[in-house]
């Protein structure tokens, strides 16, 4: 099964001159939810994993499928505000100006292995500042993985 038949690309979404990739096709296919599912399990090579955690919001849909595959708990990486419980933050660069993701404090313990999971790999920006919340919480990464990483040349400016 070729899982890139089952991500199309939207032109000009949500601005003019992005190429967006849409993995709604992936999602509603049980078939390929399955095959993408095990393609990124089999690429931790069986390291354990205590948490995985998802990047607000197209990260939650296969996050939440790992952690019950690797019998972890979930933990949502949210944008501003939206988490209700005392939160630590990371602000990161965008082209123009710059984003904040938020973590619960009490998500991740010193010393417990995470998985840090998203749909796409652009720039790096957003995961490396996941990575440095899970730092900063003494979490030990184990793996950041995606469902694609988009080349050089197809990078947006900004989503
Ligand atoms: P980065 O921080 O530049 O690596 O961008 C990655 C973030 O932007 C991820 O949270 C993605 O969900 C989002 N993103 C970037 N490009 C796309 C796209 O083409 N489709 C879906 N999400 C995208």
């Amino acid at each position: 099964m070729i899982l890139e038949n089952y991500i199309r690309d939207i032109q000009d979404f949500p601005k003019k001159g992005i190429t967006f990739k849409d993995i709604t096709p992936l999602l509603g296919n049980p078939v390929a939810v399955k095959e993408c599912l095990s393609m990124l399990v089999k690429g931790l090579e069986g390291r354990p994993v205590d948490k995985v955690v998802g990047i607000e919001s197209r990260g939650f849909f296969f996050a939440t499928l790992l952690a019950r595959e690797l019998n972890a708990g979930f933990v949502p990486v949210r944008k501003p505000g939206k988490l209700p419980f005392a939160t630590l933050s990371s602000a990161y660069e965008l082209e123009y100006g710059t984003d904040t993701l938020e973590i619960h404090t009490d998500a991740i313990r010193a010393g417990e292995k995470v998985l840090i999971h998203d749909d796409v790999l652009a720039t790096g920006g957003t995961a490396s500042a996941v990575c440095s919340l899970v730092e900063k919480l003494g979490g030990e990464i184990v793996e950041c993985s995606f469902i694609m990483e988009l080349s050089f040349d197809t990078i947006p400016k900004s989503v």
